[in-house]
């Protein structure tokens, strides 16, 4: 395989970052003018805001408004380099990264890749359920949930109609949580306008969740009032309940229930992808790669590895942090400083985890928040829920357009995007 072309080396020392995620931008972000040259490696050439990829499946936001564009966010930087490539595997002796597009040498090699979807070995699920990893994954969402609706007016077998409207959620964390409550606005405030030929007593959504509980990293309140919102919205919630099978058409539970329904939407779990040429790596639940507490790979030289993909235990985390957009910003900060410092050849500060809190929002103007102790809920809630989604997305623009949509949506009780777009069957 040949090398790269047109990145040609500086006198400085090469970090080579893969993954454009939180973590991987906030590294590149803090190492900007530091005296390093920075080769930025992500499979795709724009950052996405993971948090809101529920809207875009939801015909809240497009998804222009939660992508930014790499080129236009480095334009102009001295000795860094982009390249819209595919890591597929690393040689750690001779410190080479294989990509689809040739071979990278670096001098220290930052693993950002965050996660990817876990079905947890069910081929099944992994064949008719729709993840939401990605933003044409929450496009598709948007599609087939658009287009159950346009077949389900041409059915004329009432059961079989049911099966088409019919939308289960599976995981009750934060994502399934944000899907279910805003399908439930869909079916309040939009459906029956859009489609007033169907009956929408007829549509059921649910929400499964393998455990005793929604929510269940957040608080014992938080859990109870988001089940409580979920139930007054009309969303059937099924806790202690694990998926076993889904064909298609009917989704088996190890209660012993059946759903019938064409939609299953998958917010159930994650997993770290194996990396090949990373054998000797140790690998942690969930696929993670163990890092210390300079979230350097242990047993290789100069890999180290931050957010989703690392496993670092701390004192108050014996498991490794929460899998979140926080600990990946947080590792990416102190990594930059740790490298600034090792090349002044002072020893490297440990990382801790400073826990800034968790919150989801249920509909259109319901959230729940934790502030370390601290818990409210509601309206208030949902505008800091707002707040702190709007200061974390990249790029002015974006804000704008998230603000103008949010609004709007909150005033016409109107998801306005609803657009299936795809190829056309029909030239
Ligand atoms: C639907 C959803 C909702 C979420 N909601 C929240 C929330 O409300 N709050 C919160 O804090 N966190 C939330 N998270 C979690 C949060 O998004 C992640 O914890 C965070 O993105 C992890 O950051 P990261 O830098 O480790 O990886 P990521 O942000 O996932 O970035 C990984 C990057 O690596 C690139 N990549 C992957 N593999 C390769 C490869 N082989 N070659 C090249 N590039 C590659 C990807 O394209 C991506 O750009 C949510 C996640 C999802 C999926």
């Amino acid at each position: 395989m040949n090398p790269i072309p047109n990145l040609p080396r500086s006198e400085n020392k090469r970090i080579v970052v893969a993954g454009a995620g939180f973590g991987g931008l906030r590294l590149v972000r803090s190492l900007e003018n530091k005296g390093f040259q920075v080769v930025l490696i992500d499979r795709n050439n724009y950052h996405q805001f993971q948090p809101l990829y529920y809207q875009v499946a939801t015909s809240g936001l497009e998804p222009s408004s939660i992508a930014f564009p790499l080129r236009k966010l480095f334009q102009g930087k001295s000795d860094f380099h982009f390249r819209m490539a595919n890591l597929e595997r690393i040689d750690a002796e001779k410190r080479i990264l294989y990509t689809d597009l040739g071979i990278l040498d670096y001098d220290i090699l930052v693993l950002a890749m965050g996660a990817s979807t876990n079905f947890f070995g069910k081929k099944d699920l992994e064949e008719n359920s729709l993840p939401m990893k990605s933003i044409p994954e929450a496009i598709r969402m948007r599609n087939i949930l658009l287009e159950n609706y346009e077949k389900a007016l041409n059915l004329t077998d009432p059961d079989q109609q049911e099966q088409v409207m019919n939308i289960v959620v599976v995981g009750g964390g934060p994502t399934g949580v944000e899907l279910a409550g805003s399908i439930a606005d869909m079916k309040s405030f939009v459906f029956p306008a859009d489609y007033p030929e169907l009956d929408f007593d007829r549509m059921n959504i649910f929400l499964i969740e393998a455990t005793a509980k929604v929510l269940a990293p957040m608080s014992e309140a938080s859990s109870r009032e988001a089940a409580g919102y979920l139930k007054r919205m009309g969303v059937t919630v099924r806790t202690e309940a694990a998926v076993e099978s889904y064909d298609g058409v009917s989704i088996r539970l190890s209660t012993g229930e059946e759903i019938r329904s064409s939609t299953v939407l998958w917010a159930a779990g994650i997993q770290v992808p194996f990396l090949p040429g990373l054998e000797k790596a140790l690998r942690g639940r969930g696929g993670r790669l163990v890092v210390g507490r300079t979230s350097r790979l242990e047993g290789l030289e100069n890999i180290y590895v931050i957010g989703d993909q690392a496993l670092m235990a701390e004192e108050a985390f014996p498991n490794g942090h929460p899998q979140v957009a926080q600990p990946a910003i947080q590792q990416a900060r102190l990594l930059a400083k740790n490298l600034i410092r090792q090349r002044k050849k002072l020893d490297p500060l440990p990382f801790y985890y400073k826990d800034k809190g968790s919150m989801a929002t249920i509909g259109r103007n319901k959230a729940v928040v934790d502030l370390g102790k601290v818990h409210f809920r509601g309206f208030f809630a949902w505008i800091v829920w707002i707040l702190v989604h709007l200061v974390a997305i990249v790029g002015t623009k974006n804000r704008f357009f998230i603000l103008i949509n949010w609004a709007w949506n909150y005033m016409t009780y109107d998801q306005s995007l609803r657009l299936i777009i795809r190829p056309n069957k029909h030239p």
